[in-house]
């Protein structure tokens, strides 16, 4: 009995330990906020300090209703430990790797496989998540709470949350001339603020169905039909959907390294001027193949069916090849294979598969298409691993290793920003290997062929502290944007088609974004349907015809 009463005594009220560990996200865990803030020129001074004071005491006030709204009784210790863990995850990554948390990283982390969150484990982020959530977690479940009656936590609930309101309505007041214009001109900063990021994101991205009507699938391009010209033969197209691999590092493009030796050797037409549809897998993918240009995509109310399907609706054979985390559900109903498990091939490691693997027996695959439909064509796209992150160095076989020293950590940040690079640029050199096996291939093929090669999104390489992908879109620096475009054609396309690719060289540097694929793809399938735009094909202007 005395025990108990002791006990009892010694507990700590409920909103102390709220204010306690909500006071805690807003220091540490809030670095990368921090530290981006300290860094603007306009945060400076005696003012800049006010406002670092202000913004901290609004968000450690935001923070505490959320806390307060959620955490009713026995659910306080599992919501403060939900804020505590995601908080940390979250400035882990903002701190490793520059990224900041919006809807569109949270739809990444939903999508990844475990091979990618393999990829991105390490001892330093253990020891991060340890001390960023272990030792807050351990305090938070160790401390005994005292237990009010429902009338007293209700009064301490509410009033809290009126406090709380009231506290942060006059820190922004206080602070509104500078974080209106911080904010404006410096959107990321809304981003990092943590680990409200997090929850907003996803509470948007849960949204997500309810904006857009998930249950219809619309077809598109009913109308679709093949028309060849005269006396040309099927074609072989190949659509190469590269992964993160940025325009500015090819050697093809200008770049001081020479990272496409190979590509250098073959006539091809290298576009130095597109911009893709996100920067991020998730987000590009379905927006290259779809026939809605990037911001119609963005709003659409609706899923359509994909390029994919207007190909195989006008009768040609398409075959989908995955060496990376799948099609994202754009091959679902063509043909597909995967090859990242086939464990016995010499160009896989019992994990994964290096990019060439998707050429073997590619000539028994595309076989077994239907007659009927290789008649009128065969589109086959390969899905690269190209130079997925961040363990760059695993995506190149030993003999493309030309850079070195590599970054052999996931762990970026403790590689010097050189090694880093080295090991990007040993991707490309890989991938223009893969493109010129490729070109090589299609040179055997009787069938007239094209080659188009697009890549998904670049990359940040540590340019000011940035490394990866995904930043949103609006903030994303040109690195994560520029794209290569890279086509093959053979001579008897060219001939047959009436479409000289040299014609193509005109537009190397004109500005172009990933919404030219949809309609590019169609046109060089000869595809007409009333989708088609002919202002969109990069080669129609090409054609003679
Ligand atoms: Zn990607």
């Amino acid at each position: 009995m005395n025990a108990q009463r002791n006990s009892s005594a010694n507990a700590m009220h409920p909103l102390w330990l709220s204010l306690l560990t909500t006071l805690w996200l807003v220091t540490l865990p809030n670095w990368p906020l921090w530290r981006q803030l300290m860094a603007l020129p306009e945060v400076q001074g005696t003012r800049g300090l006010l406002f670092m004071v202000g913004m901290g005491v609004a968000i450690w006030a935001l923070t505490l209703i959320l806390t307060l709204m959620l955490g009713w009784s026995r659910l306080l210790k599992p919501v403060l430990s939900l804020l505590v863990v995601s908080a940390a995850a979250g400035a882990y990554f903002m701190f490793s790797y520059g990224i900041v948390i919006d809807a569109t990283m949270i739809t990444n982390v939903l999508q990844t496989d475990p091979r990618e969150a393999a990829d991105l484990f390490n001892w330093r982020m253990v020891l991060a998540l340890l001390l960023l959530a272990g030792l807050p977690l351990w305090v938070i479940w160790r401390t005994p709470l005292r237990k009010l009656g429902w009338r007293r936590a209700l009064v301490s609930q509410l009033g809290g949350m009126v406090v709380c309101a009231l506290v942060t309505v006059l820190c922004l007041m206080a602070i509104f001339q500078d974080f209106a214009s911080i904010m404006r001109n410096h959107t990321q900063i809304r981003y990092l603020i943590n680990p409200l990021n997090s929850l907003y994101a996803v509470a948007s991205v849960a949204a997500q169905p309810f904006r857009r009507d998930e249950k219809t699938f619309l077809p598109i391009g009913q109308d679709a039909i093949q028309q060849r010209p005269a006396n040309a033969q099927a074609p072989l197209i190949v659509l190469v959907v590269g992964e993160t691999a940025r325009m500015g590092n090819f050697g093809i493009n200008g770049y001081e390294r020479q990272t496409t030796p190979k590509l250098a050797q073959e006539k091809v037409i290298s576009l130095r001027g597109v911009i893709s549809c996100g920067t991020s897998t998730a987000a590009s993918l379905p927006c290259m193949f779809s026939h809605l240009g990037r911001e119609d995509f963005d709003s659409r109310k609706h899923n359509y069916e994909n390029l994919l399907d207007v190909l195989q609706r006008a009768g040609l054979a398409v075959l989908w090849v995955d060496n990376q985390a799948g099609c994202k559900g754009l091959c679902d109903r063509v043909h597909s294979a995967s090859t990242t498990q086939l464990k016995t091939s010499p160009w896989c490691d019992g994990s994964e598969c290096h990019d060439e693997v998707m050429l073997d027996k590619l000539s028994d695959r595309l076989a077994q298409l239907p007659v009927e439909q290789r008649a009128k064509g065969v589109v086959l796209v390969m899905h690269q691993m190209g130079s997925h992150g961040p363990a760059y160095y695993k995506r190149t076989p030993a003999a493309f290793k030309k850079f070195t020293p590599e970054c052999t950590s996931n762990a970026l940040q403790e590689c010097e920003r050189q090694q880093v690079i080295n090991a990007f640029d040993n991707t490309i050199v890989y991938t223009d290997h893969f493109l010129s096996q490729t070109i090589g291939w299609l040179k055997q093929q009787k069938q007239p062929s094209v080659m188009m090669y697009v890549s998904d999104h670049g990359e940040s390489l540590g340019e000011n502290n940035i490394y990866l992908h995904g930043l949103p879109y609006r903030v994303a620096p040109e690195e994560q944007k520029r794209v290569p475009w890279i086509t093959w054609m053979s001579e008897s396309y060219q001939k047959q088609q009436g479409l000289p690719l040299d014609c193509m060289r005109s537009k190397i540097t004109q500005p172009f974004t990933h919404d030219a694929y949809f309609h590019s793809a169609l046109g060089l399938a000869n595809v007409k349907t009333a989708l088609y735009q002919a202002e969109l094909d990069l080669y129609a202007s090409c054609r003679r015809s």
